[in-house]
C-alpha cells in the first residue's frame, strides 16, 4: 500500500471560485481516510485533485509513496474510483464493466474470466456475470462498481459519496461490507461522504472539511469527544449548547449552573456537552447541576431521548438508558460530569 501526501494543496476553479484554501493532508500506507463535510466544503475538489482530475494550484504538491505525482494525469496515478451515480457502462454486461480496464491493458481472455469471478465473489455478486446494468439494483450497480475500480488492482481506491444514493437499510450493509473489504484488501483508501456515521464507520482517521479548509483530522473517537472547533462539535452528532454568564468559574442559566472556566466574568458563553453524558440524579442528593421539565420524550429502542427546558435559550437533549419512563411536563434534575463539557473560546460574545 502507498501513502499520499497533499502539500500546500489550493484550488482555485477558471471561474475564480476557490474550492480549497491550501491543504495539508498526510494519509498512511493501507489507512482509510474519510473527507467529511458539508456540501460544497471543497471533498469532491480534493479527491480529484488526489486522482489526477484537477491539478493544485501553482506551489501545490502530491505525493505518492513519496513520488511526486502533481503532474501526472489519472491513467498515471494507479487510482482507482468509485462515484455516487456507479457511472457503468449501461449497455455492457456485469463481467464486461468489470473487465473494462483489463480489456485495455489486453489481459488475455482466460485470464480476465478468472478475474472476474474472483471479483463478483469480493464484492458477493458470485454468477451475475452475464447480468444486464438495468437488471441490477442500487446496491448491486455500486458492488459492480467497487469490483470495476479494483480490477486493474490501484494503489489507491477512491470514493465519492458511493452510498449516497441507496436507502438507508442497504447503505447500511453495503458500508459493513465495504469496511470488511478494505480491512482485508489493506489497500490505501479515500472515501468521501457528508454523512457523519458513514465517516465514524468507515475511517481509521477523519478529515472534517469547512469552507475549503481542513477543520480537524482525528480518528472518530477524538472528533467526537475533542472536537478542536465550534464547527466540528455541532456537525459531528447531537451536541447540546448551553448559553449562560460566566463567572467564578460557573456558567449561569435560568435552570442552574455548569463548571465553566473562563476568565470572562460576566460575559455570554457556551458549553457544549452530548446527550449521553448528561446524567439524570435524584433531586435531593443536591449533585445537580441544573434542573428542569421534560418538553418530549422520544422512545428510540435503544435509549430514550428527552428534550429538557433548563431555562436556557435552548432546550438539552438528554439520552437515558431503556429502562427509563419518563412523562412530559415531569421535572428532573441532570449532572454533567466535568469532562464532558467543551467550552470554546471562539464562542464568548460579549
Ligand atoms: P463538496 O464535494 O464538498 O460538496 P466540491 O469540492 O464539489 O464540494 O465544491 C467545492 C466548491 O467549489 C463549491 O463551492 C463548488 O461550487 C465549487 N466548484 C466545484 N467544482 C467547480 C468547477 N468545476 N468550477 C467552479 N467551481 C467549482
Ligand atoms: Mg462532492
Amino acid at each position: 500500500a502507498v501513502s499520499i501526501k497533499l502539500i500546500q494543496c489550493a484550488k482555485t476553479f477558471a471561474n475564480g471560485a476557490q474550492a480549497l484554501q491550501p491543504i495539508e493532508l498526510e494519509i498512511h500506507p493501507g489507512e482509510t481516510v474519510v473527507l467529511l463535510g458539508p456540501s460544497g466544503c471543497g471533498k469532491t475538489t480534493t479527491l480529484r485533485l488526489i486522482a489526477g482530475l484537477e491539478f493544485p494550484d501553482a506551489g501545490g504538491q502530491i505525493l505518492f509513496g513519496g513520488e511526486d505525482v502533481t503532474d501526472l494525469p489519472i491513467e498515471k496515478r494507479g487510482v482507482g474510483m468509485v462515484f455516487q451515480n456507479y457511472a457503468l457502462f449501461p449497455n455492457m454486461t456485469v463481467g464486461e464493466n468489470i473487465a473494462y480496464g483489463l480489456k485495455i491493458r489486453k489481459m488475455p481472455a482466460a485470464e480476465r474470466l478468472e478475474k472476474i469471478d474472483a471479483l463478483l465473489e469480493m464484492v458477493q455478486l458470485q454468477g451475475l456475470g452475464q447480468r444486464r446494468i438495468d437488471q441490477l439494483s442500487g446496491g448491486q450497480k455500486q458492488r459492480v462498481a467497487l469490483a470495476r475500480a479494483l480490477a486493474v488492482e490501484p494503489k489507491v481506491l477512491l470514493l465519492d459519496e458511493p452510498l449516497t444514493a441507496l436507502d438507508a437499510k442497504l447503505r447500511e450493509t453495503l458500508r459493513a461490507d465495504l469496511n470488511q473489504l478494505l480491512r482485508k484488501l489493506g489497500i490505501t483508501a479515500i472515501y468521501v461522504t457528508h454523512d457523519q456515521s458513514e465517516a465514524m464507520a468507515l475511517g481509521d482517521r477523519v478529515v472534517v472539511m469547512e469552507r475549503g479548509k481542513i477543520a480537524q483530522i482525528g480518528s472518530p473517537r477524538d472528533i467526537y469527544y475533542r472536537p478542536a472547533s465550534h464547527f466540528v462539535a455541532d456537525f459531528i452528532g447531537t451536541m447540546n449548547r448551553v448559553t449562560g454568564i460566566a463567572g467564578d468559574g460557573r456558567l449561569r442559566f435560568g435552570g442552574g449552573q455548569l463548571p465553566c472556566d473562563t476568565s470572562s466574568v460576566g460575559l455570554r458563553a457556551t458549553l457544549m456537552f452530548r446527550p449521553e453524558d448528561v446524567e439524570v440524579v435524584a433531586d435531593s442528593m443536591g449533585a445537580a447541576d441544573m434542573q428542569g421539565e421534560i418538553l418530549s420524550t422520544f422512545f428510540l429502542g435503544d435509549r430514550t431521548r428527552l428534550l429538557v427546558d433548563v431555562g436556557a435559550e435552548q432546550a438539552v437533549v438528554v439520552d437515558t438508558g431503556r429502562g427509563a419512563s419518563w412523562q412530559v411536563g415531569e421535572r428532573i434534575a441532570l449532572r454533567v460530569p466535568e469532562h464532558a463539557l467543551l467550552h470554546f473560546q471562539d464562542e464568548v460574545v460579549a
